[in-house]
């Protein structure tokens, strides 16, 4: 029998065919898929033409789509609907692919001809979005050091060898003293404070450990309802103590000499290549652009930010102050924020969610699409699915034109992953005169219905709704002609406005009235709860943009300094990092930087400030919708032909400034989070 996934797909719309697809097909056919994409490598090395963009870049750029198209079934599987068997094909199938990027990587005679047309670009009256691709390819060359000699070259591979054995390691260490800590209270006295769910979960967490009583650890759902809630002042303490140590105790899994090797091989990678830091050379692919930048904006963020969390500091205080408590620590942070909150705003989740029947959301989300973008969902059984539970649709526009398939997955499953994410199972790209269109998918891990109860959502669950379709919108309005500049194939500091952006409607009445409806009486959501929800969401607002900054700001302190070879001290350099941002008293024997897995362990390397970024970026968005009105078509329509429609097609900065008339500014998210008059 042919496999399934090597042929055409015989589908509507070529939408992948999961009923005919069985775990066995996927090796051979991603075997067979890395052989036709090196075969199509090898027509553009074998060709002794001249090098042009047509018969270099433009194969290269549509060069393994089958592979492109097998690999995102299987990894989507893999995250949405996946079993033991997945997950041993992903362990060996993921070689394959690092191997075969590798190959087009240190592929000389590639690169030779990428260069050369690289080299006569301005000749070639090439398109802003040809340029953008042509601009993409030779870096993807250089930045792995395609341009150095060859004793460079391989002291680049040296680095590149260590800095993965490195940030590995400082994983390893994290998790390790993650795991060697628990907390064991058999008093319930102690627990005093602690909601009954979390209660349940430490006691099952005693339970598995062979234990009487309640066990609790350094795992975030096990911490995190801890410090919230536990009144148990001493207890907090000693548990933020051992969190804030982590990897800073001078023992086997100590991160110290881990980060400043990191930061140091970092630098000298950058410095080869011939970057002044390291964050200049992640930068260079972001909208941020320059170290300088995300330096200016972080500080002018901070100035503005500052007085408001000053204040808010001391209103935590003086509340805390009836507790007798003079000096607020770190450990009284969370546990005292919650209790003010409570006092002050007095939101009832629970009372919320009759307002959002899942059904009912889904309705006003479309709806919504369908005010500003003119956009028409309609479900359809003709799509074939991976598993049951997921609703497909057919979305057309305003003249019934087929503009993408639109997956929906929402409930949790085994074989699920936690969270919610936007996916696609199919590029949109143009070539041959044919406009072919996306298939785009979202996947969320919502409250199911139950027998007498219909799904009913908690409002954050309203707002990743939201915040996911935004993203979906990103991929399905797509048009280019490049698939690797299609949708939301941009820079990650610039791929959240979109989504980050459609989250405001969830708090705009106008927006609410369309679906926020009791799920029984059908009466519209009150507006006080309304107002309620938007106050409480900026409760404490400039306490967090403080942390959010001081987090950026340390980021940047270790990879945009020019000097990371004389550091000597992490506690000491921290702390100089940190001086700006302090609200609460320093603890000595606690670290940040040897548990900032971000930086160290994953790819947020000078990458922090993004969400902030993200975040001035979408209230300067939406505030040009509330000037001209939230549903308008006008602002709806520049929205999406310079921005939603136009993926990476050229800089996001540029983008951007074509739809909002002028570089972002502050201002509108201050004015959201309350933290400079509204009216000034
Ligand atoms: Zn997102």
């Amino acid at each position: 029998m042919i496999n399934p996934l090597l042929k055409k797909f015989n589908t509507k719309y070529t939408t992948a065919p999961f009923s005919q697809i069985k775990n066995e097909h996927f090796k051979p056919a991603f075997k067979e898929a890395i052989k036709i994409a090196k075969a199509e490598i090898d027509t553009i090395t074998k060709n002794t033409n001249v090098p042009t963009f047509e018969n270099t870049i433009e194969i290269l750029e549509f060069s393994g789509k089958t592979l492109k198209r097998i690999s995102s079934i299987f990894f989507n599987l893999n995250s949405a609907e996946t079993n033991d068997q997945i997950q041993k094909i992903a362990q060996e199938v993921s070689p394959w692919l690092s191997e075969f990027a590798n190959d087009i990587r240190l592929n000389e005679k590639l690169f030779k001809r990428v260069r050369l047309v690289f080299d006569i670009k301005d000749e070639l009256n090439l398109t802003a979005e040809q340029d953008m691709l042509l601009n993409n390819q030779y870096k993807m060359f250089v930045r792995n050091g395609a341009n150095l000699n060859d004793t460079d070259k391989s002291k680049l591979r040296e680095i590149d060898k260590k800095l993965a054995k490195l940030s590995l390691q400082f994983g390893e260490n994290v998790l390790a003293e993650t795991n060697a800590f628990e907390l064991h209270i058999s008093d319930e006295n102690q627990l005093k404070g602690l909601p009954e769910g979390a209660k349940e979960a430490a006691q099952l967490l005693a339970k598995q450990k062979e234990k009487q009583g309640w066990v609790f650890t350094l795992d975030y759902p096990s911490y995190i309802p801890f410090m919230t809630y536990i009144d148990d002042r001493s207890l907090r303490e000693q548990m933020s103590n051992v969190f804030g140590a982590r990897a800073f105790q001078n023992n086997k899994n100590d991160n110290q000499q881990i980060v400043l090797d990191i930061v140091k091989l970092r630098y000298e990678r950058a410095k080869l290549l011939g970057y002044k830091t390291h964050a200049h050379f992640v930068l260079e692919e972001r909208m941020a652009e320059t170290p300088e930048k995300v330096m200016s904006f972080s500080n002018e963020l901070l100035s503005k930010a500052k007085p408001a969390a000053e204040r808010e500091f001391k209103q935590l205080t003086s509340f805390a102050q009836k507790d007798g408590i003079e000096q607020l620590q770190k450990w009284d942070s969370a546990y005292y924020s919650e209790k003010l909150k409570k006092e002050l705003f007095e939101l009832d989740q629970e009372a919320l969610k009759p307002f959002f029947k899942l059904e009912n959301v889904i309705d006003g989300v479309f709806t919504i699409a369908n005010k500003l973008f003119e956009l028409h969902f309609n479900e359809v059984d003709t799509i074939d699915k991976y598993h049951k539970e997921v609703k497909t649709y057919e979305v057309t526009n305003s003249n019934g034109d087929f503009i993408a398939v639109f997956y929906a997955d929402f409930f949790p499953r085994k074989g699920k992953r936690n969270g919610a994410w936007m996916t696609s199972y199919k590029d949109q790209w143009k070539k041959d005169n044919e406009n072919s269109r996306p298939h785009v998918s979202i996947v969320c891990n919502f409250t199911k219905p139950t027998e007498t109860k219909p799904s009913l959502l908690t409002f954050n669950e309203v707002t990743t709704l939201f915040h996911e379709f935004g993203h979906a919108l990103h991929g399905m309005l797509a048009n280019t002609t490049y698939p690797s500049l299609s949708g939301t194939s941009v820079y990650w500091d610039f791929v959240e406005l979109p989504s980050q952006l459609l989250e405001n409607w969830c708090y705009e009445k106008e927006a609410l009235d369309l679906f926020a409806r009791h799920y029984e009486t059908n009466e519209p959501i009150p507006m006080e709860m309304v107002q309620k929800i938007k106050d409480s969401s900026n409760f404490l607002e400039g306490i967090q943009t403080l942390r959010q900054l001081s987090f950026g700001l340390l980021d940047m302190s270790w990879h945009g300094g020019e000097s990371p070879v004389i550091i000597k001290n992490v506690k000491d350099f921290e702390t100089m990092a940190f001086a700006d941002t302090q609200l609460y008293p320093d603890v000595a024997e606690n670290c940040m930087s040897t548990a900032f897995s971000h930086i160290f362990q994953g790819g947020y390397s000078s990458g922090y400030y993004s969400y902030k970024w993200a975040e001035v970026l979408d209230a300067d968005a939406f505030e040009h919708f509330k000037e001209t009105g939230i549903f308008n078509k006008q602002t709806a329509k520049k929205f999406t032909e310079n921005v939603l429609s136009q993926g990476g097609t050229e800089k996001p900065m540029l983008l951007y400034k074509r739809f909002r008339g002028k570089e972002p500014n502050s201002d509108a998210l201050l004015k959201r989070a309350g933290l400079i008059n509204k009216r000034g």
